[in-house]
C-alpha cells in the first residue's frame, strides 16, 4: 500500500535531517524552526560541543559534555546543520578553486 515506508525506514535518519528546517542564527548556531516557521530549538554545531534542545538529544547526552572520553549521541537537528555547514565549506572551497583557475 505505502510503497514508501519501507524506504524512509532504511533511510530514516538522512531522511530525517532532509526534513529538518534551519534558521542560521550565528556562525555555529541554527535554530530548527516548523513549517510555520516556529522556533522549535536551538541546534549547535561548535566541533565537540555540538548541541541540541530536543528531547531525543538531551535524553540520549545525560552525562553531556562533562564527560570528554568519547563520542555523544548526535540528533537529526545536528546533522542537518553539519550538513548545511559542510555544503558550505563546498562552496567556498569551489569559489576559491574558481578565482585560481581563471587568474
Ligand atoms: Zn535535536
Amino acid at each position: 500500500m505505502d510503497s514508501g515506508k519501507q524506504m524512509i525506514f532504511e533511510d530514516r535518519r538522512k531522511k530525517a535531517a532532509k526534513e529538518v528546517i534551519l534558521k542560521r542564527v550565528g556562525e555555529h548556531t541554527f535554530n530548527v524552526v516548523d513549517k510555520e516557521g516556529n522556533f522549535k530549538y536551538k541546534v549547535s554545531t561548535v566541533p565537540g560541543k555540538e548541541d541540541c534542545e530536543c528531547p531525543s538529544f538531551v535524553q540520549n547526552n545525560t552525562k553531556k559534555h562533562d564527560d570528554a572520553t568519547g563520542e555523544f549521541f548526535l540528533c537529526k537537528h545536528i546533522y542537518a546543520a553539519q550538513y548545511v555547514e559542510s555544503l558550505e565549506e563546498t562552496i567556498k572551497e569551489n569559489s576559491t578553486h574558481t578565482k585560481e583557475m581563471a587568474s
